[in-house]
């Protein structure tokens, strides 16, 4: 059984930046359906005793092409808004500490210069879709996006992901309409960086 990750928080407590609304329909609604379905369709497919990463990286030893796509899509949005409520929270922003701060500054020049790149790929991510900090084999940090509910393991990507952005428009549209650049901006305040550094420890 696939458990949704269960919020610590109340659902206004991330306001401003994101309405009580838009947490309780993103996670009660959204989240929970991709938690439902890939649940049904992972038994279905008799995958239901391996963990998510495997199955999203593995879609090709599924045969029949629409249960693979649904797998896919709704193991996607499982795992990612999974990702995604466990690495925000209120009284959060700020910058990441440690050994996640020092291999953001190696890796991308600083903090504000890796904030500009992983936003920008986050604004252009054209429809629906996300964008990515992950985890490479060697160690270093790399910046992606992708579209619908593909991640990093679906995309074959061999890297493991620390950090995403939502850029569905229900992850900000009640608020922010057709503003996808103010969503973003804000949405650094919001980030529990604590969380991620957690994360890149575990994919190290
Ligand atoms: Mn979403």
């Amino acid at each position: 059984m696939f458990k949704q990750y269960e919020l610590p928080f109340a659902s206004n407590a991330l306001e401003p930046v994101l309405d009580a609304l838009t947490v309780e329909t993103h996670h009660g609604k959204h989240h929970a359906t991709y938690t439902k379905t890939f649940n049904e369709l992972a038994e279905k497919a008799g995958l239901a005793d391996k963990s998510v990463e495997e199955i999203l990286c593995n879609l090709d030893s599924v045969e029949d092409a629409s249960l693979r796509n649904g797998l896919k899509n709704n193991g996607g949005g499982y795992y990612n808004h999974n990702l995604y409520f466990s690495e925000i929270g209120p009284d959060c922003g700020g910058k990441p500490e440690g050994k996640l701060a020092a291999k953001i500054d190696e890796c991308f020049g600083s903090f504000e210069d890796f904030k500009e790149k992983i936003s920008n790929l986050a604004l252009t991510q054209f429809g629906s879709g996300w964008a990515w900090l992950s985890v490479a084999k060697d160690g270093s940090l790399v910046l992606s996006q992708s579209a619908n509910q593909d991640n990093p393991y679906s995309l074959k990507s061999g890297t493991t992901p620390i950090f995403c952005i939502d850029v569905w428009e229900h992850a900000y549209y009640l608020k922010y309409k057709n503003l996808r650049a103010a969503y973003i901006k804000d949405f650094f305040d919001i980030v529990n960086w604590k969380a991620v550094e957690k994360f890149y420890e575990k994919a190290l």
